[in-house]
C-alpha cells in the first residue's frame, strides 16, 4: 500500500505569512495537510483572497483535494485603540467603557454591551486571560473593576467575559462580509467562533443560504454555554471544533481535557467529524522539536477519537511550519499503527438518518475482515454515506470516488477518506469494473487478487442513495 495512506487522521493548517507561497503550500500538502484554515481575525480580505487563490491553484495543478476553511472571527470583543500600553498592577482600579478614550484608569472597549453583560463579581479577562479583573460596580454604562492579575495591556488585545455576552450578535457585520467572500470563492467550510447555542449555527447557515450557497458550518466550542448546549449544537453543526484556546480562557485550562473528551464523545455519538485545535505543538513556533507533553497531547487527542487535529501559529507564523506538520503526521502514523488505537465500531442506528445508508456503512465495515479487504471503495455524489463510514474508523483506507469536485474537497476533512474525482456515474457493469480495477491498481496501489468492499447506489453508481455493498476481488 502507498505510504500516503499511512495517515488517516486529518490535519488542519492555519495559513499565514510563514508559508503562503505556492511552493510552501505544496510542501504543506506533501507533509500531510488536508485542510487549510484562513483565520479572518487577522489580515485583510485582499490577503485572504490571495492565499485562497494560491491554495486552489496549487491543489488543482496536481489533483490534490484539500479543503479551505474560512474561520469567522465571530463576536470577539477587543480592547480599543490605545495611544500607549497600560501597565496594570494587582489592586489597580480601572474603568471599562465602550467608545471611551484612553485616560487615567479608563480602558476603551469595542463592545457596546460591555456594561449590560456584566455585574458585580463578573470576571473580565484580557490578552488570552493573562490579565484579569473582577467587576466592582456597573454605573452610567461604565464598568468599574479591580485588577486581580496584572500585566502590560496593549492596543486591540482580546477581551473575554466568561459565560456572558448575551447581547452580542452571533454573526457580526464583518462575519457577514466573510460569509459572502466564502460563498463567492466557493470555500469548503465556514467555521463559526464563540457559538453559544444552536440558533447561532442556524443563523450562520441562514446567511450562507441567503447568499445562495450551502457551505457546511464548523461550530467552534469555546464558550461555557456551548458546553452546556453541546447536544443541540452538535445536532445542527456539520462539524465541530474543540477550540481550546478560548475555551481555556473562558473556562480554565484545567477543564479543557475533560471538555475535549466530552465534545469528542458527543460528536462520535451524533456521527459528526470533530477537530481538536490550538497549542498542539506550540513550542514548535520557535523550536524544531516538540515538547514531550505536546507530542503526547496530539497522540491523546487522536486516541480520544478526534477526526482531525489543527495547527495555528505553528504554521501561520512559526519558524518550523513544515516540520510541525511532518511531526503531526508522524505522531498520527505512530498512534494509528499502535495496539492502543482501537475503536469499538458498534454504532447505534439513529432514527433521524437514512436507515439504508447507515446499514450499508455498518455492514461494509463489518465485512472487511472476512475477506481481509485492502480498501473500502465508496461511490458518492455528496458524501453522506462516506461520512458514516468514516465515523466507524474502519481498519482500511476509504477510497472515495465522486463526480463532484466540491465533495472531493469537502471530504478531505473526514477521517480515513482519500478522495478521487471520476466521472463514473454509470451502472456497475463489466466495463466499469475493468476501469475500477485499473484505478485500484494504478492509483491506489492495490494488486490483482486483492479484495475490496464497494458501496454505491444502484442503478446509477454515484448519484442516488447508497444502497448496495459488493465484495469485489480485483481482476476477477
Ligand atoms: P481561534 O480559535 O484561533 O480563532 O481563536 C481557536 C481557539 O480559540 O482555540
Ligand atoms: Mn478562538
Amino acid at each position: 500500500m502507498n505510504s500516503k495512506f499511512f495517515k488517516r487522521t486529518k490535519i488542519v493548517a492555519t495559513i499565514g505569512p510563514a508559508v503562503d507561497s505556492p511552493e510552501g503550500i505544496q510542501s504543506l500538502i506533501d507533509a500531510g495537510v488536508n485542510i487549510f484554515r484562513l483565520n479572518t481575525s487577522h489580515g485583510t480580505m485582499e490577503d485572504h483572497l490571495e492565499k485562497f487563490k494560491t491554495i486552489r491553484s496549487v491543489c488543482e495543478k496536481n489533483d490534490s483535494y484539500c479543503a479551505i476553511m474560512i474561520d469567522l472571527q465571530g463576536p470577539k470583543i477587543r480592547v480599543g485603540n490605545l495611544d500607549s500600553e497600560i501597565n496594570l498592577n494587582n489592586g489597580d482600579k480601572v474603568i471599562f467603557a465602550h467608545n471611551a478614550k484612553q485616560n487615567e484608569g479608563i480602558i476603551p472597549v469595542d463592545y457596546e454591551g460591555i456594561a449590560s453583560d456584566v455585574e458585580k463579581g463578573s470576571r473580565i479577562l484580557l490578552d488570552d486571560g493573562k490579565i484579569q479583573a473582577v467587576v466592582d460596580e456597573v454605573k452610567d454604562n461604565k464598568v468599574f473593576a479591580t485588577i486581580t492579575n496584572g500585566g502590560i495591556l496593549k492596543s486591540r488585545k482580546g477581551l473575554n467575559i466568561p459565560g456572558s455576552t448575551n447581547s452580542l450578535d452571533a454573526v457580526t457585520k464583518k462575519d457577514i462580509e466573510y460569509i459572502k467572500f466564502a460563498v463567492e470563492n466557493k470555500a469548503d467550510y465556514i467555521a463559526l467562533s464563540f457559538v453559544r447555542q444552536k440558533e447561532d449555527v442556524l443563523l450562520a447557515k441562514k446567511y450562507i443560504n441567503d447568499f445562495g450557497a450551502d457551505i457546511p458550518v464548523i461550530a467552534k466550542m469555546e464558550k461555557p454555554q456551548a458546553i452546556e448546549n453541546i447536544e443541540s449544537i452538535v445536532s445542527v453543526a456539520d462539524c465541530v471544533m474543540v477550540a481550546r484556546g478560548d475555551l481555556g480562557i473562558e473556562l480554565s485550562p484545567v477543564e479543557v481535557p475533560i471538555c475535549q473528551k466530552k465534545i469528542i464523545e458527543e460528536c462520535n455519538k451524533q456521527k459528526k467529524p470533530v477537530i481538536v485545535a490550538t497549542q498542539m505543538l506550540e513550542s514548535m513556533i520557535e523550536e524544531p522539536i516538540p515538547t514531550r507533553a505536546e507530542s503526547s497531547d496530539v497522540a491523546n487527542a487522536i486516541l480520544d477519537g478526534a477526526d482531525a487535529v489543527m495547527l495555528s501559529a505553528e504554521t501561520s507564523v512559526g519558524k518550523f511550519a513544515i516540520k510541525a506538520v511532518e511531526t503531526m503526521t508522524q505522531i498520527a502514523h505512530t498512534v494509528e499503527n499502535s495496539k492502543f488505537y482501537r475503536f469499538d465500531n458498534d454504532f447505534k442506528i439513529s432514527e433521524e438518518m437514512a436507515l439504508t445508508r447507515q446499514a450499508v456503512a455498518f455492514g461494509a465495515d463489518k465485512m472487511l475482515k472476512y475477506v481481509n479487504a485492502k480498501a473500502l471503495l465508496t461511490f458518492s455524489h455528496f458524501g453522506y454515506s462516506t461520512r458514516l463510514v468514516s465515523k466507524l474508523k474502519p481498519s482500511v483506507p476509504i477510497i472515495l470516488v465522486s463526480d463532484n469536485k466540491q465533495t472531493c474537497r469537502k471530504m478531505a476533512l473526514y477521517w480515513g477518506v482519500f478522495p478521487h474525482y471520476k466521472m463514473w456515474d454509470d451502472v456497475l457493469d463489466q466495463k466499469l469494473l475493468i476501469n475500477i480495477d485499473n484505478f485500484l491498481i494504478n492509483e491506489v496501489n492495490l494488486k490483482k487478487g486483492d479484495y475490496v468492499i464497494i458501496t454505491g447506489s444502484a442503478p446509477k453508481l454515484i448519484s442516488g442513495r447508497t444502497n448496495f455493498i459488493r465484495v469485489h476481488r480485483i481482476g476477477t
